[in-house]
């Protein structure tokens, strides 16, 4: 494994498991049971994914020494603001079965965001957070989140995949001490990803697979990433990429694929605005 020192001195594993849209308990447990097998120690849910109770059953039977295992949460915006921030940051806990997050992340920059950056970093100096950060802030929220608080955020987990490169973003983030992490690392399987030409070629040249490819590409960028599946031999297809390296020829060729923008979400959109900020995931 590779790790990335944040700019509070932890260290972050470089890539972890996702497990967005794996409601059923079952296949969620399944799941992150399998990606702990194969090696995996970061894990990465959110509040509003509604699966963090079957995360936290998968690391309780996993026998992995806590302080192996760097887990990830997010606080969704219905709980945006001070104190909904600390009751949020409470039930991941119960929820998860632990007693401090390695990571907790504001998933949306909509709401009170700034209440719940001040409610973090109180816990951050407590220790229960022991690393807090931001996801989905583009370079403009960031650097005014930046300019008005204390502590600088660790992440800042964004959609990054060839298709989607972020190359503004990712230096403008490094520029702030802040991490990249790449959410919906393969476009999220969209647009035949995994049988892109030019991503086709270069893995055969490696005798790797088109998703080992992209985790490669995406790790040689600096950034952290975390794919998410299902079906166990995919888990450990996308954990074996520590035995081969892109050339620049290779790098220069995935530089070209990008489209500039996201093709999955649209944070300029009102109506998305509204949808993600109005969303109740609890009574
Ligand atoms: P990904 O880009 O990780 O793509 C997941 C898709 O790729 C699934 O359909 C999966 O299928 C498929 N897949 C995975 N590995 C392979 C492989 N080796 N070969 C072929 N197909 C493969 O999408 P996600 O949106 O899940 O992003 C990853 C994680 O990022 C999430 O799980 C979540 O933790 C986080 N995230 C955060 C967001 C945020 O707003 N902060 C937004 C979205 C995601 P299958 O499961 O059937 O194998």
């Amino acid at each position: 494994m590779e790790y990335a020192t944040l700019n509070d001195g932890n260290r972050m594993p470089m890539l972890g498991f996702g497990v967005f849209q794996v409601p059923d308990p079952a296949q969620c447990e399944q799941a992150v049971t399998w990606a702990l097998e194969a090696g995996y120690r970061l894990l990465d849910t959110a509040a509003a994914y509604m699966n963090e109770e079957a995360v936290g059953r998968a690391i309780a039977q996993s026998g992995i020494a806590r302080e192996d295992l760097f887990v990830t949460t997010k606080l969704w915006t219905q709980d945006q603001g001070y104190d909904a921030a600390k009751r949020a940051v409470d039930v991941s806990l119960v929820k998860l079965g632990l007693d401090y997050l390695d990571l907790y992340l504001i998933h949306q920059p909509v709401g009170d965001y700034y209440g719940s950056w001040r409610a973090m970093e109180e816990l951050h100096r407590e220790g229960v957070l022991r690393s807090i950060g931001v996801s989905n802030f583009r370079p403009d929220r960031l650097q005014d989140l930046v300019d008005h608080n204390d502590v600088v955020p660790a992440v800042n987990q964004v959609e990054i995949n060839p298709r989607f490169q972020q190359v503004k973003a990712v230096p403008f983030m490094e520029s702030l001490g802040v991490r990249p992490e790449a959410w919906g690392p393969f476009a999220e399987g969209n647009h035949d990803i995994f049988h892109n030409p030019a991503l086709t070629e270069i893995a055969k040249a490696h005798g790797k697979g088109v998703g080992q490819v992209i985790l490669r590409w995406q790790l040689q960028r600096g950034v952290v990433a975390i794919p998410k599946s299902v079906h166990k031999e995919r888990i450990e297809e996308n954990f074996d990429i520590f035995d081969f390296e892109l050339t620049d020829d290779d790098m220069d060729r995935i530089a070209a694929l990008d489209r500039g923008h996201s093709e999955i979400v649209n944070h300029d959109d009102p109506a998305f605005i509204h949808m993600i900020g109005t969303m109740k995931i609890h009574d």
